[in-house]
C-alpha cells in the first residue's frame, strides 16, 4: 500500500505493553507515571486480527515493541499467533533485553526472527544509572541466549546524547564488534521540540523513506511518531483505520504533544 506521497507502507510497529521493568532517563519518569488500565489494552487476539487485515493490505514486516514487551505475560503466544499469518515474512521484537535469557528460545520456536536490543553504555555502573536499577549482566547474558537462539542478525540500539563518537558510544561500538552485533546509534529525540535525526546505521528518522504504521497497546494506530494523528482501531474497525492513517501520514514529522516513547515504542 502507498500513501499520498508515493511512500511503500509495508512495516508495521506494535506496542502491546505501556509497562517497563526499566525506567531510562530519556524514555520514562522514575514516578508518576499514568499507566494505561487494563481494559483499554487491545488483547493478544485483537492484535493478531488487526495484524492479520494489516498483512492483507501490504504490511510485510511486524515490530514488537513497548513500553517493555517481554513484560506482558504471554507475549511468546502473540508471536506464534502472528507467525501463522500468511504474508508476514519479518517478525521482530524489541527489548531491553532484561527478560531475554528466560524468553529467547521460546520466542524464536514460536516464530520469532530477530530481536534489536537497546543497550547505551558497556560500563555496568552507568547502565544501572541510567536505566534507574538495570543489571547489565542480565542483558549480555539475554543477547547470548539470543544468539545462541538463532535470533540474528541482532541489532543493539544505542541512544547517544550528541555524538556517536562518545565514550559510551564507542564502548557499545566495540562491543558489538566483539560479539558480532550489529550497532545502530540512536541520537536522542525530543517529541515535544520536534528534535530528530536520522539513525546512523538504520532508515529510521528518514521521513522521504519512512514505511512505517505504529499501533500503541491501547489500540491508536499512528501514521508518523513526530504527530498526534491517531486512528482508533477499536471505534473505526481495522481496514478503515488503516486507509485513514495512510490518507494522513504526513510529508515529515514534526512534533507530538501526545505520543511517549515508553507508550509508542520508538
Ligand atoms: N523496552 C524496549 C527497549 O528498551 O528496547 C522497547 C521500547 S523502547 C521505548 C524502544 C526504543 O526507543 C529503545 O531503543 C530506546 O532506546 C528508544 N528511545 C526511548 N526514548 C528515546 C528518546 N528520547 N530518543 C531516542 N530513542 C529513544
Amino acid at each position: 500500500m502507498y500513501d499520498r506521497y508515493n511512500r511503500r507502507i509495508n512495516y508495521l510497529r506494535i506496542s502491546i505493553t505501556d509497562r517497563c521493568n526499566l525506567r531510562c532517563k530519556y524514555c520514562m519518569p522514575e514516578s508518576g507515571i499514568t499507566l494505561l488500565k487494563h481494559e483499554d489494552i487491545l488483547s493478544f487476539e485483537e492484535i493478531a486480527d488487526f495484524a492479520r487485515i494489516a498483512v492483507d493490505k501490504g504490511i510485510e514486516k511486524v515490530r514488537i515493541t513497548g513500553g517493555e514487551p517481554l513484560v506482558r505475560k504471554g507475549a511468546v503466544g502473540l508471536i506464534k499467533m502472528l507467525s501463522e499469518i500468511k504474508g508476514l515474512n519479518d517478525i521482530t521484537l524489541t527489548t531491553n533485553g532484561i527478560l531475554l535469557e528466560e524468553y529467547a528460545k521460546p520466542l524464536a520456536e514460536a516464530g520469532l526472527n530477530r530481536v534489536n536490543v537497546s543497550l547505551d553504555t558497556c560500563d555496568a555502573d552507568k547502565f544501572a544509572e541510567l536505566t534507574r536499577g538495570g543489571d547489565i549482566q542480565k542483558v549480555i547474558r539475554g543477547i547470548v541466549a539470543a544468539q545462541e537462539a538463532g535470533l540474528t542478525p541482532i541489532k543493539i540500539n544505542c541512544v547517544v546524547n550528541n555524538s556517536s563518537k562518545e565514550s559510551d558510544a564507542l564502548s557499545v561500538k566495540e562491543f558489538c564488534k566483539t560479539m558480532d552485533l550489529e550497532v545502530r546509534f540512536i541520537h536522542q529525540m525530543n517529541l515535544e521540540t520536534g528534535h530528530f535525526a536520522i539513525v546512523e546505521g538504520g532508515t529510521g528518522g528518514n521521513c522521504s523513506v519512512c514505511n512505517k504504521l505504529r499501533l500503541s497497546s491501547d489500540g491508536l494506530l499512528r501514521p508518523c511518531l513526530f504527530n498526534d494523528v491517531a486512528f482508533n482501531i477499536r471505534q473505526l474497525g481495522s481496514e478503515k483505520a488503516i486507509d485513514m492513517a495512510l490518507q494522513a501520514k504526513p510529508e515529515c514529522g514534526t512534533v507530538s504533544y501526545k505520543n511517549t516513547f515508553n507508550t509508542i515504542g520508538g
